[in-house]
């Protein structure tokens, strides 16, 4: 078992920087997954640690050793990838099996160790009644797990995988995860997983590491990311419905602080939010601006005005869902969006009240381009 180590690594592709001097470590043992958009720079942070391509610059460590010059099969890292690349004339039992068949492997195996190690893996991933099948005979779920089964089949030092789960079915993919999660859990191996999906990431992960456009955005355990996000960047990745961003300016008047976005979306701002607030302050056309972030989840509605931080918006539209109902409100650049329970109905054009929670208020520097 070991570590994964990443000084300051850069990788570009022609004129594209694809990893932008980047650094991070993952101990002995951790779960960590990429998480980002598509073009984040997740793929190439694993082909880099594998060995499938090289840096330009900075160094990569695995354990103790530095493995820049080491070739794929040199690192002891085992890699399953979104696209499945299974031998079309192997069944499925000999696609799992031939790993452990390496000349290159330290480690020989008995025939009948094969088969019970490949039973173990197969069983936990349910593919167990498939072994006799050829790869053109799957579904891409099961293709898929057959490549997850081929990496976790090795005991390496670290486990490289990109969307292993990506094209399994909804309910295999909930099932997928924990079997995931339970594997990482007994092998106790260092596995770096990729992928775009923020709940995977939060379910699975020890800590995420949040990649914008081959930076790092953030990087820390799944509840400091969704309740600390260090950006709106990160905020807006994280969460569903995602969370509602407002640009708007700050007054000040009579002692109090007010935030105002557009005619209606007013609130005076709690005096212990103030302070956080100036962090984030810029001008714009000689006033004070600021960046605002509020989870759909965190305003309260009402038909009333249930306080004097509440205030009145028409209602743009109404969508109910299975057991809970999203309104939206229109904003100058974007809508506003809250859930609540289904009880309540309203039509649109409607004016209710709205009060956030400024518990669970949020500031920001202004990073994402707001867009209806
Ligand atoms: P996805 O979620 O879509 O797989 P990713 O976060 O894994 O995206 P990468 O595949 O690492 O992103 O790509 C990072 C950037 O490098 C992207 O802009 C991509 O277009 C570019 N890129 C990746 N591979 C190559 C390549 N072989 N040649 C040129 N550009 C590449």
């Amino acid at each position: 078992m070991a570590g994964v180590k990443l000084e300051n690594v850069l990788m570009k592709y022609g004129g594209l920087v694809a990893l932008n001097h980047i650094s991070f470590e993952c101990p002995e043992g951790e779960f960590l997954t990429l998480l980002g958009p598509s073009g984040a720079g997740k793929t190439t942070t694993l082909e880099l640690i594998a060995g499938i391509k090289q840096q330009l610059e900075g160094h990569i460590y695995i354990g103790d050793r530095r493995v820049d010059d080491l070739p794929p099969h040199e690192r002891d890292v085992a890699m399953a990838f979104e696209n499945y690349a299974l031998y079309p004339h192997f069944s499925v039992f000999e696609n799992i099996a031939f790993t452990l068949r390496s000349p290159r492997r330290k480690e020989k195996l008995s025939e009948e160790q094969i088969r019970e190690r490949v039973d173990e893996i197969t069983t936990l991933l349910g593919i167990n009644e498939l072994l006799d099948r050829r790869p053109q005979h799957l579904s891409g779920g099961q293709k898929q797990r057959v490549s997850l089964a081929r990496a976790m089949i090795r005991r390496p030092d670290v486990y490289l995988l990109d969307e292993p789960i990506a094209h399994l079915d909804a309910k295999l993919k909930v099932t997928a995860r924990s079997t995931l999660k339970q594997l990482a859990a007994k092998l106790g191996t260092t596995i770096i997983y990729v992928t775009h999906n923020y709940r995977e990431a939060l379910g699975l992960s020890d800590r995420v590491l949040v990649l914008r456009k081959g930076n790092i955005e953030q990087i820390g355990d799944p509840r400091e990311l969704y309740h600390h996000p260090a950006t709106d960047f990160v905020a807006r990745l994280i969460g569903d419905p995602p969370i509602n961003l407002v640009d708007g300016n700050v007054m000040r008047e009579n002692g109090q602080v007010f935030f105002q976005a557009g005619q209606d979306f007013r609130f005076p701002i709690a005096s212990d939010q103030v302070e956080q607030m100036e962090k984030f302050l810029w001008q714009e056309d000689g006033q004070d601006m600021v960046r605002l972030g509020v989870r759909p989840q965190n305003v309260n509605l009402s038909n009333a005005k249930i306080s004097e931080a509440a205030f009145q918006l028409p209602v743009y539209v109404m969508v109910r869902e299975a057991e809970s109902a999203m309104i939206a409100f229109e904003l100058s650049q974007t809508f506003f969006q809250v859930q609540m329970n289904t009880a309540e109905h309203y039509h649109d054009g409607d004016m209710v009240w709205a009060e956030i929670d400024q518990n669970h208020l949020f500031f920001f520097p202004k990073t994402v381009e707001l867009k209806k």
